[in-house]
C-alpha cells in the first residue's frame, strides 16, 4: 500500500522493465521521492537510480513551459514565446498549405518511445491515418529482434524472470546489460544466484552485468549466430539435445538438424566469434547439462545486419535442450504478444489506407534529403510533427539527418519537454507534459503486467500532453475520428475493453493486470503458436519481409556484417549508457556528472599497440563521418572492439555531431531494422608522437 503522500505510478521511459512506481507529492506541491513498488512482482521495489532522482528532471529549470516560434536561423535556438492558439493556428495553416500544394503524403508525423504510454505514444498515428499523411515504419529498436524471434516461435512471450528467479539453475544473459538498462531483472538473477545458479553473460564488452557473471563470453559483435550454432553442435555431438522433445516439436527432422550443426564446430565458431573453442565448449556443456536453463535474450546482439538470423539461431537453443519443459527453464525475449491489443480506436486503424506511403524511421536522413530509394513514390517530405523522440541524436546516418533538418523548405513542429537537438531545429516548439501530468496505460516487454497511471500533478506551466495536441490539431486540420474528442482515460478504457481486458478503473484499482497465461502456455507445452504448432527451425522468411533471399535456411551465422578490413580495422558498439535512456536524462546534472564524457573503451592490448593511455584522444571514423573522443582501457573485450556508450547530445563532440554519425541506416534483412552495433571504423590517435599509418595499425592488431 502507498502511504498518504505517495501515489501509484508507472515509469514511462523506453525500458523493458516498465516499473511500478510510488511517487511522493509533497505538501508544497513538488515531486519528492520516487521509489519502486511491490505491487508489481517484477519491479519488486527496485528501480534504477536515474528515475529514483526524477525530481531533478521534473523540476529542471530548463524544462519547456510555453509554445515557441523560431526567430533565428534553423538550429540557432532563437525562439520567441507565442500563445497556444497562435502556435496551433500556424501549424494548421502550414500543414494545410503543404497538403494543398504537394499532397498529404508530404507530411510525415514522426514519433517514438520518449513515452511508452500507449495513448500518448501511439495516438499520433490516428492523425496520420485520418489525414492520409505518410505513415511511420518503426525500425530503430526491435524490428530485427522481433523478426528473428517470431521466425521460430510465431509469437512473443516467454518464461517470466520471476519464475527464473525461483526455479532456474542457470541464467544466461545474452546481448544485454540489465544492470545499466533494466536493473530490476538483476533482482531476480540475484535470487537464482543465491540458490547456486551460475550467471553467464554473452556480450562484446565487460559491462557492469558481465562483471557480475560467473562466465563472460566477450564475443565479437555480430557473431552470435555462430556461437549459437557451435553450442548446438556440442549439444548434438555430446548427447545433450533432448531428442524426444525435438521429435515432438521440431518442424525439421532431427537427422537434418544434426547434419547441419555437425559442420558448425567450436573451431569454426572460434574463428568467427573470437572466443576460444574451449570456452565455447565449456559454455555449451554447462548449458546442455542444465535442464532448468533460462536465457534472457536482449536487443543488443540483434542490432546488426544479421540480427534477425542471430536471434533465430540463439532462440533455437532452449528448444534443442528441451529447457522449455521445466520450471524456470526456457527463455524470455519479449512478452509483447500477450497483450493482444486492439488499437482500432487508439490509432484510428479504421481510417488506415494501406496505399499511403510508409517511410522508414531509421532512414530519416535519406528521406529528408530526398533520396529516391528511401522516399519511395510520392512527394518530398515538406512538413513534420515530431513527438517523443530526438532523431537529431538517435537516428543513424546522423550527418544526413542534420543536413535534412537544416532544409529551409522543411516545416518542423517538435513537441518536447526540453530544448533537445531536434527541438532546436523546430519552426514551432510545443511544451510537453511529463508522465506524472497525464493519464496513460503501459505494457512491458520484460514482464506481463498491464499498468495504468492516473495524473498526479497539474501540468507544468502551459505544457500539454501528446494526446491533447493531436486532438487540437485534428480539429484545425479537418480530421475526423471519435478518438479526437475523447479523453485519454476514455481511450485507454476503450483499448482495454475492446482487447478483452477489464475496464480501466478495475485495472487501476487492482494495481495492474497480469496478462500472463497459464504455465503450460507460457512454456509452449501445448505447442508453439505457429501454423502447425511446431517450432520453426526452417522459417519462412519471405513471410516477414522483402529481403528474404539472403536469409539462411536453417539457424546460422549470416556473414553480412560490416567486417573489419585494412581500411577499417575496428568494430564499433554504441551501447546504452547507464545514466541515460536514449537521450532522456542527458539534461540532468547528476546523470551527466556520473557519465563524465563520451569515451571510447578499448582493450588494453589495443591501447598498448596504438601507444595510447587513458584520456588520450582519438578520432574514430568511416565513410559516414568522424568523431573525436578520449579513450579508456577496458579489459575483457576483443582487441578489434571499440565501445562508445551513448546517446550523448551532439555538443559533447568536437565535431558537433554524435556517435550515430558513424552508423549506417541501410535496412537489414529480411524486414528492415537499424544495425546500430554493426559498424566498421578506423581509429587514430589525435596527438600521438609517432603515428603509423592506419593500415600499419591494422597489421599491428592482426599480430
Ligand atoms: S529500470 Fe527502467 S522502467 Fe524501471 S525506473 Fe528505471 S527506466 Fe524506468
Amino acid at each position: 500500500m502507498t502511504s498518504p503522500n505517495f501515489y501509484p505510478s508507472v515509469c514511462p521511459h523506453d525500458c523493458p522493465s516498465v516499473c511500478a512506481l510510488e511517487v511522493e507529492r509533497r505538501n508544497d506541491g513538488r515531486l519528492g521521492k520516487v521509489r519502486g513498488s511491490l505491487r508489481n512482482p517484477f519491479t519488486a521495489g527496485v528501480i534504477c537510480a536515474k528515475v529514483a532522482r526524477y525530481a531533478e528532471r521534473y523540476h529542471h529549470p530548463e524544462r519547456l513551459g510555453h509554445p515557441l516560434l523560431r526567430t533565428g536561423p534553423k538550429g540557432s535556438r532563437q525562439f520567441k514565446r507565442i500563445s497556444w492558439e497562435e502556435a496551433l493556428d500556424r501549424i494548421a495553416e502550414a500543414f494545410l498549405a503543404v497538403e494543398n500544394r504537394y499532397g498529404s503524403e508530404a507530411i510525415w508525423p514522426y514519433w517514438y518511445a520518449g513515452t511508452m504510454g500507449l495513448v500518448n505514444r501511439d495516438g499520433i498515428n490516428r492523425l496520420t491515418h485520418a489525414k492520409r499523411y505518410s505513415r511511420f515504419y518503426s525500425t530503430i529498436c526491435v524490428t530485427l529482434a522481433d523478426t528473428g524471434w517470431r521466425a521460430g516461435y510465431g509469437k512473443r512471450w516467454g518464461v517470466p524472470a520471476t519464475e527464473a528467479g525461483e526455479h532456474a539453475e542457470l541464467i544466461v544473459i545474452w546481448g544485454c546489460n540489465p544492470v545499466s538498462t533494466h536493473v530490476n531483472l538483476m533482482h531476480h538473477v540475484a535470487k537464482a544466484k543465491k540458490r547456486g545458479a551460475p550467471l553467464v553473460v554473452v556480450d562484446p564488452y565487460r559491462t557492469p552485468t558481465a562483471e557480475q557473471a560467473d562466465l563472460h563470453l566477450p564475443i565479437r559483435p555480430g557473431t552470435d549466430g555462430a556461437l549459437a550454432c557451435a553450442i548446438a553442435h556440442v549439444l548434438f555431438e555430446e548427447n545433450l539435445a533432448d531428442l524426444d522433445y525435438l521429435a515432438r516439436v521440431s518442424d525439421t527432422p532431427i537427422a537434418e538438424l544434426r547434419a547441419h550443426f555437425a559442420e558448425r564446430t567450436p573451431e569454426w565458431a572460434s574463428r568467427i566469434t573470437g572466443l576460444s573453442p574451449e570456452l565455447i565448449c565449456s559454455f555449451a556443456r554447462l548449458y546442455g547439462s542444465t535442464k532448468r536453463s533460462w536465457i534472457r535474450l536482449g536487443f543488443g546482439f540483434t542490432r546488426s545486419r544479421n540480427g534477425a538470423a542471430a536471434m533465430h539461431a540463439v532462440s533455437c537453443l532452449p528448444v534443442i535442450t528441451g529447457a522449455w519443459q521445466h520450471p524456470g527453464g526456457g527463455a524470455l525475449y519479449n512478452m509483447g504478444d500477450l497483450y493482444h491489443w486492439d488499437k482500432t480506436l487508439l490509432e484510428g486503424l479504421d481510417l488506415l489506407d494501406p496505399s499511403t506511403r510508409l517511410l522508414d524511421q531509421s532512414r530519416i536522413g535519406a528521406i529528408l534529403l530526398g533520396e529516391r530509394d528511401a522516399l519511395g513514390e510520392g512527394p518530398p517530405v515538406k512538413a513534420m510533427l515530431i513527438q517523443s523522440t530526438n532523431p537529431m541524436c538517435v537516428a543513424p546516418e546522423l550527418a544526413k539527418v542534420h543536413k535534412g533538418f537544416a532544409r529551409e523548405d522543411l516545416f518542423v513542429v517538435v513537441h518536447e519537454q526540453f530544448l533537445t537537438d531536434t527541438a532546436a531545429m523546430a519552426d514551432i516548439l510545443l511544451p510537453a507534459t511529463m508522465f506524472l501530468e497525464h493519464d496513460d496505460i503501459y505494457q512491458a516487454s520484460c514482464h506481463s503486467r498491464i499498468q495504468i497511471h492516473k495524473k498526479i500533478f497539474e501540468p507544468y506551466a502551459e505544457c500539454r500532453s501528446n494526446h491533447e495536441v493531436i486532438c487540437a490539431l485534428a480539429k484545425r486540420l479537418g480530421a475526423e475520428h471519435p478518438g479526437f474528442s475523447m479523453s485519454a482515460w476514455e481511450i485507454l478504457d476503450d483499448l482495454l475493453r475492446r482487447s478483452g481486458w477489464p475496464d480501466a478503473e478495475t485495472v487501476f484499482q487492482a494495481g495492474g493486470w497480469d496478462a500472463m497465461p497459464d504455465a503450460d502456455t507460457a512454456h509452449f507445452r501445448n505447442g508453439f503458436p505457429t501454423e502447425n504448432g511446431k517450432f520453426r527451425f526452417r522459417p519462412n522468411w519471405a513471410a516477414f519481409g522483402p529481403q528474404a533471399a539472403v536469409m539462411p535456411r536453417l539457424p546460422d551465422h549470416l556473414p553480412i556484417t560490416e567486417e573489419v578490413s585494412a581500411e577499417y580495422p575496428f568494430r564499433l558498439v554504441a551501447a546504452p549508457a547507464r545514466q541515460f535512456l536514449n537521450t532522456s536524462f542527458t539534461e540532468t546534472a547528476a546523470s551527466l556528472a556520473r557519465e563524465g564524457q563520451p569515451t571510447a573503451l578499448l582493450a588494453p592490448e589495443t591501447m598498448a599497440a596504438l601507444g595510447l593511455r587513458d584520456g588520450d584522444r582519438v578520432r574514430i571514423g568511416n565513410a559516414r563521418g568522424v568523431i573525436t573522443v578520449p579513450v579508456k582501457a577496458r579489459a575483457g573485450q576483443h582487441r578489434e572492439v571499440v565501445v562508445v556508450e551513448s546517446i550523448w547530445p551532439n555538443r559533447f563532440f568536437a565535431e558537433n555531431i554524435g556517435v550515430n554519425a558513424l552508423i549506417g541506416a541501410d535496412p537489414a534483412p529480411p524486414a528492415g531494422g537499424a544495425a546500430i552495433h554493426d559498424t566498421a571504423v578506423w581509429l587514430e590517435p589525435v596527438c600521438a608522437q609517432s603515428r603509423p599509418e592506419r593500415t600499419e595499425r591494422a597489421a599491428i592488431l592482426a599480430v
